[in-house]
């Protein structure tokens, strides 16, 4: 039986305009993707797709300066050494966090201004809050080291108290070994506050001739003498201690700050992670 006038009529038109539609769509969409999609944004037949501006890196972390707004000044003791030797690509580094087996006991770190001079209260009971900021910028540089495939690891006592120096488990015994081994040790620190603290900058390891990595550490952040203070124990056994900044001002305020803390750590990092990558890259 002949279907009736009206549902031929649909029966056709329906998919038909259906058709026609897709196609249009399919159209289109391949234009947004094609050269052809100029010529068509420019007779105004779409809106023009260029990408968004890249979201520059540095919008949060500027580069250091110098003395910079961040870390404040650079050490008011600088030395003269330079970095030479070049480094392999596959540098194995291993970064610690300053005084992590030192708590309650000498050398345990600084507690900053906010603790010390205005009484606020430390980051975490159990430790210095120098090492609080220590442990936490040294997880991020080593997050940060991964991701840009550096050869990167943590070292971290299993105890926040270890007496004995010698103790195999300590900062200074783990990085006599691994620095014979050809490993490169860096310790992450902030210095005491003014008018005690020196400012940002690397103190060099004793035991070995400096190279690139430690001379893009120091142009970066700043360069102690090689003999500071006598030598200390950490770099005659091949420590590199990084001091980000005196544990003061700007840097402490926005480290404290809990809306601006993570950024800050993460900035901090990032700029460490940059000046680790130039030296191995410029060796
Ligand atoms: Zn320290």
């Amino acid at each position: 039986m002949p279907l009736p006038d009206w549902m031929c009529r649909r029966r056709i038109t329906v998919p038909a305009s259906i058709g026609l539609l897709s196609v249009l769509a399919l159209v289109l969409a391949n234009a947004a993707e094609s050269p052809l999609n100029y010529t068509l944004a420019g007779r105004n037949w779409l809106i023009p797709t260029e990408p968004p501006a890249p979201k520059p890196k540095t919008e949060s972390c500027p580069t250091i300066r110098n003395p910079d707004p961040l870390m404040g000044p650079r050490t008011r003791l600088p030395g003269n050494w330079k970095g030479l030797d070049p480094v392999s690509a596959n540098l194995p580094i291993v970064v610690m966090a300053g005084h992590a087996d030192s708590q309650n006991m000498d050398g345990s770190g600084t507690p900053g201004y906010a603790v010390d001079v205005r009484n606020e209260k430390p980051m975490d009971s159990s430790m210095r809050d120098e090492l609080f900021w220590n442990f936490k910028v040294q997880q991020e540089v080593v997050r940060l080291g991964l991701e840009r495939g550096l050869n990167i690891t943590a070292y971290t006592p299993s105890a926040l108290t270890i007496h004995n120096h010698n103790d195999p488990r300590t900062n200074w015994s783990q990085a006599k070994r691994r620095s014979e081994r050809g490993e490169y040790v860096l310790e992450i620190h902030f210095d005491a506050y003014s008018p005690y603290g020196f400012g940002s900058g690397l103190i060099p390891a004793i035991n070995r001739r400096l190279n690139r990595v430690d001379e893009s550490l120091a142009q970066a952040f700043g360069r102690f003498p090689r003999n500071f203070r006598g030598g200390l124990g950490g770099p005659r056994r091949g420590i590199g201690i990084l001091e980000i900044g005196m544990l003061q001002g700007e840097l402490e305020k926005r480290l404290r700050d809990p809306v601006a803390s993570d950024a800050t750590v993460t900035c901090l990092a990032e700029r460490v992670v940059n000046a680790l990558e130039r030296g191995i890259k410029t060796a």
